[in-house]
């Protein structure tokens, strides 16, 4: 990692809500390329961490930087448009429309003629589309009302609609949480897929270890709003602070 594939800086980021500090100082960095991992008890911080870096909440204090550009004070959907993609832990597609259309809604930019672009979406457009909903083996449902498909599915789709706009940087709260094992192991096949050939750069949040661990690069782990430990799957698992904020249990 050199200093300028940084895609992503928090520094010192601290968020209160009334007396309660939800997170204290917290440095994190993402390089381009890395799948990052982020870790910790119920409670800890992780989602507020998250929604401080989208522009969701405001920090009290610290800067994040995407991109090199310091976006603290941005507000979410001029963030969104510098490159930050985020999913949520509930699915969040229109259950009466295609999965193409799902797909096709994705790409498309704020003042843009919705109806039109649905009618008669350009090559490009139909080519990306079919490309990602390949990836993530929907291509077949394309056509499907996105309401009909399975929970887990219709992860697969919100995750399709994210690459849809190619995010420099794509936030996932907890995307194994209700998913079945079989679903999971293609969800995982699936992230690296987008990590390898979209060069997709991942910040996730997840509390399935085996998951996290087996799709990492890095991991930080937050306990009580502060960052604990960071390093490699095999630190963390190792780490005897981890183990008993955490993993011990
Ligand atoms: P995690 O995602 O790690 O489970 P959260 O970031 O959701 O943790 O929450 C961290 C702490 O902040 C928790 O104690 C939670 O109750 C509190 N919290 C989160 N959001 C709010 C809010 N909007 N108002 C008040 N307290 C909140
Ligand atoms: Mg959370």
């Amino acid at each position: 990692a050199t200093a300028d594939d940084t895609v992503l800086r928090t520094e010192g980021i601290t968020k209160r809500f009334g007396g309660l500090t939800a997170v204290n100082e917290v440095d994190v960095e993402v390089h381009e390329g890395e799948i990052v991992g982020l870790i910790g008890p119920n409670g800890a911080g992780k989602s507020t961490l998250f929604n401080c870096i989208t522009g969701t909440l405001t920090a009290d204090e610290g800067r994040v930087t995407l991109q090199g550009e310091d976006v603290t004070d941005w507000p979410e959907y001029k963030i969104a448009r510098a490159g930050l993609g985020r999913m949520f832990q509930e699915t969040r597609i229109f259950g009466g429309m295609s999965v193409r259309k799902n797909l096709l809604l994705a790409a498309q930019e704020g003042g843009a003629d919705i109806g039109g672009l649905l009618r008669r979406p350009d090559d490009s457009l139909m080519e990306r589309t079919n490309e990602l909903l390949e990836y993530v083996d929907l291509g077949g449902l394309a056509d499907t009302r996105a309401g009909r498909l399975s929970f887990g599915q219709q992860k697969l789709i919100e995750f399709a609609m994210e690459l849809m706009a190619e995010p420099d940087l794509l936030l996932m709260d907890e995307p194994a949480g209700g998913i079945n094992p079989t679903m999971l192991e293609n969800l995982i096949d699936y992230i690296r897929t987008a990590n390898d050939e979209e060069e997709a750069t991942i910040f996730l949040i997840e509390h399935n270890m085996d998951f996290v661990m087996e799709i990492a690069d890095r991991i930080y782990v937050l306990a009580h709003g502060e960052r604990i430990a960071t390093g490699t799957p095999d630190e963390i698992q190792n780490n005897q602070h981890v183990i008993d904020a955490y993993l011990g249990r």
